[in-house]
């Protein structure tokens, strides 16, 4: 609630002091010792500044604690205006924005750094930084999130979109820092590497599912990855549907032009705005909000690049197989999954504790004799084959306790594995 900005004073989060209704009476002082009252319309808006300059008008007004190290102090004031005209140029003005940086060293200065930042309607961006240990990305990483957070201070989210569209919100605060980073200083970012990790990301979480479908939790793991993927879809299909006359940022300030000073639009505003200029690009976005299977991964790649964006799909990577071959297994065996990871060629498992069979991280060796990390492709055939007539198999697994061999009855259909998707360069 109370956020202390080292030599400056206090920042309040005064929706939380709201009673929800009754008498109310807020006094803030001043710095020249005066007492203002502030009034429920103000306090409901978000962060308030206590005991240091009321941040006036005019454009952007930039606090640091005073022990916020100098040379970041100036670098942080001058890549928040540099992105804040950036975005300004292409959205359209904003209000006087306030950006308070809370700086405190660590007190293990071993540690990372950890750093975090919010926005509230009123134009206040407080970004929170614990200072670690410095090493030499460390300023970009501050850039990042400072690009994303000052994007929200234009697509500020309402409080009243389901969690199955959070990706609007979150997506486009990403995807836009990162556009916004490789226009002012495209040497230090990789944006087609970026572009590439959201793909992967969401495609491996979101594979054969409909956004509009999952459940709240799902819903917000694959915010980022997924909303990034959207808007990069929105950017690159529009770009390529207008001969570049037209871009995501466009349809952002059309979106946000159009809804007036509350900013009340919604995910069909959005999507309304890029049906109107890119009607297959909205499509695209539409087999990912509600269509299904893994088929529209490829359909999706190969019709962006068709439009001039340099993405593709090829076949599974060997981990992708494997995982398809386990996780209909481990939902079978424990009702849900939550991670499979790799080790080299041995793909693991992770499980609710609950689970019995796969009660801590668990590799998964054999498959029906089949050793999955040198055939991924049979064991998953056979996995799919035994999904399909609800037949147990054998596994062979391995824990910190030894190896031991479990019989699991598949009762979930195998999904296919997702293909492997590549944006921008190739790889090895
Ligand atoms: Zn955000």
């Amino acid at each position: 609630m109370l956020t202390a900005v080292d030599g400056r004073g206090f920042v309040l989060f005064a929706p939380y002091i709201l009673p929800e209704s009754g008498r109310f009476r807020l006094l803030v002082r001043e710095p020249s010792g005066s007492l203002r009252e502030v009034e429920r319309s103000e306090a409901v808006q978000g962060y308030l500044a206590i005991g240091f300059d009321p941040p006036q008008g005019g454009g952007v007004r930039f606090v640091g604690s005073t022990s916020l190290p100098k040379t970041l102090d100036e670098a942080l004031q001058s890549r928040a205006r540099a992105l804040l005209s950036f975005f300004r140029a292409r959205l359209g003005t904003s209000r006087d924005v306030r950006i308070v940086v809370a700086y405190r060293q660590a007190s293990d200065r071993s540690r990372p750094s950890q750093y975090r930042g919010d926005v509230t309607p009123n134009g206040f961006a407080l970004i929170r930084i614990t200072g670690g240990e410095a090493d030499g990305d460390i300023v970009l990483r501050y850039v990042q999130l400072l690009a994303h957070e000052l994007f929200h201070l234009w697509n500020a989210p309402r409080d009243d979109l389901p969690d199955q569209e959070a990706w609007l919100h979150e997506g486009s605060a990403d995807y836009f820092s990162w556009i916004a980073i490789a226009q002012l200083w495209p040497q230090q970012i990789d944006l087609a590497g970026r572009v590439e990790h959201a793909l992967r990301d969401c495609a491996t979480l979101l594979r054969g599912r409909a956004l509009s479908e999952l459940s709240a939790g799902d819903a917000m793991q694959v915010r980022y990855p997924c909303g990034a993927v959207i808007n990069w879809i929105a950017d690159a299909g529009i770009r390529g549907e207008t001969s570049a006359r037209s871009s995501g940022l466009a349809i952002w300030a059309q979106t946000l032009r159009a809804t007036g000073p509350h900013r009340r639009y919604s995910t069909s505003d959005f999507m309304d705005n890029v049906r109107q200029k890119g009607p297959k690009t909205a499509a695209l976005i539409q087999l990912l909000v509600n269509g299904h299977g893994l088929e529209r991964w490829y359909r999706i790649t190969r019709e962006l690049s068709a439009m001039g964006a340099d993405v593709r799909a090829g076949p599974p990577t060997p981990f992708a197989i494997r995982s398809a071959a386990i996780r209909p297994l481990v939902l079978s065996a424990c009702g849900e999954i939550w991670g499979l990871g790799e080790d080299h060629d041995a793909i693991f498992a992770l499980a609710p504790p609950t689970c019995a069979g796969f009660a801590s991280q668990t590799f998964v060796r054999r498959i029906d004799g089949v050793e999955l990390g040198s055939d991924p492709q049979a064991a998953y055939e056979r996995v799919a084959v035994a999904c399909t007539r609800r037949e147990s198999l054998d596994l062979l697994l391995e824990d910190d306790g030894g190896s031991r061999h479990e019989r699991i009855v598949c009762s979930v259909a195998a999904d296919q594995p997702e293909p492997d998707l590549r944006v921008g360069r190739s790889k090895p």
